[in-house]
This record gives structure tokens, C-alpha cells and sequence, in this order.
């Protein structure tokens, strides 16, 4: 049995709890928030989510695919919203069966944590308003001052802004590079409709692509739909080109024109919104051994991708699961799983992160073309 830190108690570092306490660890969870089931989400920060077979298959080893899918609504295929003319369904199998998954990543993440909370005696502690300040020796920022812990091993399940990657690196343990694209996106919301009932097909996920824009819509149980406007930052056509409430409408009367209707929160929702920055991490090695012991990042904090191929949270689902593996493996010996951990995973995580900046091209361009209106089907993994 290992006494372990996770730091962040975001979807990865939730579910991976739940994987070491199910290997008999003790664990304890950092994290900055304080505990998001106790209150809402930040404005325009909802963020719904693909959720895939890889992030299933995850969920199922810890009996909680059925628990997590009961909050999620299938999307069969993409719906192509044009400026103009007809929409297009392309379906993402042959058989029409097979589906994506749309969820808030609020309600993932709290039925995550709830998880973990329930795996309480078998020995996961979450510790909130807990934001790391030092790894070496590991250090805390609460509410009520700086607290000190201890553990044999430090996982950074901390996001894409990582502090205990900030750490290895100012320890000269990794080297990273961070690549920030040059569209940000911004949140709004599509109303239910005047029957109260869905605006849009619940059971696709609907694209505008625009070419330099695109924006997408995931349903929601409560009958809305979260599209996300993604945009370049700066220059004559972007976020920083609409002023004031009538340029706002402008703009999305002409090339959003059938989604006007449905938005009758649109200027507040615009104005009141931020914009969120968008990038690829890529760094190494995800571990190291400190004179404190093994530390190793996993999910985002090693491997923030862009969001086009919806699979960062799916991602962060599958590293757990072959950190299990390599758990099995190595006899629970962090030192040795890993770096084993880090060369089982590299090159799939790559691939994923170079797919996903290359399907930003296809959703925001290439679905509008003739082959993709000749009714080819997409499969997600
Ligand atoms: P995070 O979710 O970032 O969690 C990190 C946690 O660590 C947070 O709770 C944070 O508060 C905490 N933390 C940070 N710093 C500290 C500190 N110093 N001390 C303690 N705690 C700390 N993924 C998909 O699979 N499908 C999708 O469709 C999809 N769509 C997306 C759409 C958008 C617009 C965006 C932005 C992302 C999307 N993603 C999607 C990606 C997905 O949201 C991320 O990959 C996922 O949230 C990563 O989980 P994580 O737990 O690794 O990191």
C-alpha cells in the first residue's frame, strides 16, 4: 500500500482516485476549487463533452459508465448547418447506431468525485480550497494558510496550466512547450423552444462551418444546447471585431442566421462570456523521481490537446486505465510503472493531439463539401 498525493480533483484526477483506491492505496486528493458539488458553474465555463468509447470503457472497469450515461444525452452523427439551404445529417456509423456521448463536464465531474468520496473507507480523502504551492516538499495554499503534507508519490492531475509541471520544470526535471492557437471560443446558449421542448435534434452534435469560424452545439437534458464559437483572437474577423450589441446581431443574422431565433440571450451571452484560451502541451518526461519520491503527471497536465476531436477528457480516462495496467504489471511500484506508463502511452497521445488540430480544418471547412454530403460516415474511437 502507497500513500499517494493527486493533485486536482478535475475529471482525471477523480477517476484515477477511484482506480488507486480500488488497488488498495491511500490517496488523498488536492484541489484548488472548493468542491464544485456545492455550488455552480462559473459563467460562460460549462463546457459539454463528447464523451466516447474511450472515456466508456474507463467508467465500465469502475461500474460507472450506466451511472455517468444516465446524465448524458447519444448524438448519432453531426448535424452541417449551412449560411443557406439545407442541413445535412452525416451519421457516425454505418448503422446509424453507434454514438458519441453529450454531458456536462460539471455533471461528469461531480459524479466523479462522488465516486471517489464513496471510495472513502477504502481510503481516498479529497482535501478542496487546497491549491499547490510547492512539490518538494509539498506545500498548500488554503483558506486558513499554508499546510504541509507528505506522500510517498505525487500525481499532477492539475490541468493544462499544471503547478507541479511548473515545478519539475523549475527543477530542471522536464522541459515543455506549449502551443497556443490563435483562435480562443466563447460559450452560448441555444433556448429550449417555445414548447418547451428541444430547439434542435437532441440526437446530433450540430456544426456551422464557416471557414476562419465554426461554432458547434452539444444537447443538454434540460433542453438547451452549449455552442461553443470558436474564433480567431485578434484581427478584422474575430472576437475583438464586434463592438456593441448591434454589430453582435449583424454578425450572427449573416452567418449565423438560423441560430438568431433560437438565442434570445445572444448579446449577454456574448458580452458577458469570456473567451477561452485554446493549446497543445507537449513536455517530458511525465515523470520524475524527486528526493521526495516518484512524481508523474497524467490527463491534461501532460498532455493538454485542442478540443476538435472532443477526446482531451477521453484521453485522461484512458490514461488511467493503463496506469492500472502498468500497475499490474510492475507490482505497484511507482519508480518503475511510471516511466513504463509514459512509454505505453507517448505515442498514441501524440497522434491524438496532431488529429485533433488536424480535425479543426475538416469541422470548420471540410464537412460542408460535396463528399461529406454524399453521406460517408465518421467514426469516433
Ligand atoms: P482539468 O479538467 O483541467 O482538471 C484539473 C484540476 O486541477 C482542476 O479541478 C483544477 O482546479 C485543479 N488544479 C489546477 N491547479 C491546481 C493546483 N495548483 N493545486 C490543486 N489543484 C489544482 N474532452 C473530451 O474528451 N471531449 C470533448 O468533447 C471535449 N470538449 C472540450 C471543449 C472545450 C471547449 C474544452 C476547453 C475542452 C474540451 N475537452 C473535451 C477537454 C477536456 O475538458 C479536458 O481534457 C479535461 O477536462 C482534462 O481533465 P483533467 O482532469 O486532466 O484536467
Amino acid at each position: 500500500m502507497t500513500d499517494i498525493a493527486v493533485v486536482g480533483a478535475g475529471l482525471t484526477g477523480s477517476l484515477l482516485a477511484c482506480f488507486l483506491a480500488r488497488r488498495g492505496h491511500t490517496v488523498t486528493v488536492y484541489e484548488r476549487r472548493a468542491d464544485p458539488r456545492t455550488g455552480g458553474a462559473e459563467r460562460g465555463r460549462s463546457i459539454n463533452l463528447a464523451l466516447s468509447e474511450r472515456g466508456l470503457d474507463a467508467l465500465r472497469r469502475l461500474g460507472l459508465a450506466d451511472r455517468v450515461l444516465a446524465d448524458a444525452l447519444p448524438m448519432r452523427g453531426r448535424m452541417i448547418h449551412p449560411v443557406a439551404g439545407d442541413l445535412d445529417f452525416q451519421r457516425y456509423s454505418l448503422d446509424g447506431q453507434r454514438a458519441i456521448n453529450s454531458i456536462s463536464r460539471g455533471a461528469l465531474n461531480n459524479a466523479l468525485l462522488a465516486a471517489a468520496a464513496a471510495s472513502a473507507t477504502a481510503g481516498v480523502k479529497l482535501l478542496f480550497e487546497h491549491r499547490l504551492t510547492g512539490l518538494d516538499p509539498l506545500v498548500f495554499a488554503t483558506p486558513s494558510g499554508e499546510v504541509k503534507a507528505t506522500a510517498e508519490v505525487v500525481i499532477g492531475a492539475d490541468g493544462a496550466g499544471s503547478a507541479v509541471r511548473g515545478h519539475l520544470l523549475g527543477m530542471g526535471l522536464l522541459d515543455e512547450s506549449v502551443d497556443v492557437l490563435d483562435y480562443g471560443y466563447k460559450e452560448l446558449t441555444i433556448a429550449p423552444g417555445p414548447d418547451g421542448d428541444f430547439a434542435m435534434d437532441p440526437g446530433a452534435l450540430h456544426i456551422w462551418p464557416r471557414g476562419t469560424s465554426m461554432m458547434i452545439a452539444l444537447p443538454n437534458p434540460d433542453k438547451t444546447f452549449t455552442c461553443t464559437l470558436f474564433w480567431p483572437n485578434g484581427g478584422t474577423s474575430s472576437f475583438a471585431s464586434l463592438g456593441g450589441p448591434a454589430a453582435i446581431e449583424r454578425h450572427f443574422e449573416a452567418v449565423y442566421p438560423d441560430v438568431v431565433p433560437l438565442m434570445p440571450d445572444l448579446v449577454d451571452d456574448y458580452r458577458l462570456n469570456p473567451v477561452g484560451l485554446l493549446g497543445t502541451v507537449h513536455c517530458g518526461p511525465w515523470q520524475a523521481v524527486t528526493p521526495g519520491g516518484p512524481v508523474g503527471l497524467i490527463g491534461d497536465a501532460a498532455h493538454a490537446i485542442v478540443p476538435f476531436y472532443g477526446q482531451g477528457a477521453n484521453c485522461g480516462f484512458e490514461d488511467c486505465v493503463v496506469l492500472d495496467r502498468v500497475l499490474d504489471e510492475t507490482g505497484d511500484d511507482f519508480a518503475e510503472a511510471l516511466p513504463l506508463f509514459e512509454a505505453r502511452r507517448r505515442d498514441d497521445v501524440e497522434a491524438i493531439a496532431a488529429m485533433a488540430l488536424a480535425n479543426f480544418v475538416e469541422m470548420r471547412d471540410r464537412v460542408a463539401s460535396p463528399v461529406f454530403r454524399l453521406g460517408k460516415t465518421i467514426e469516433h474511437a
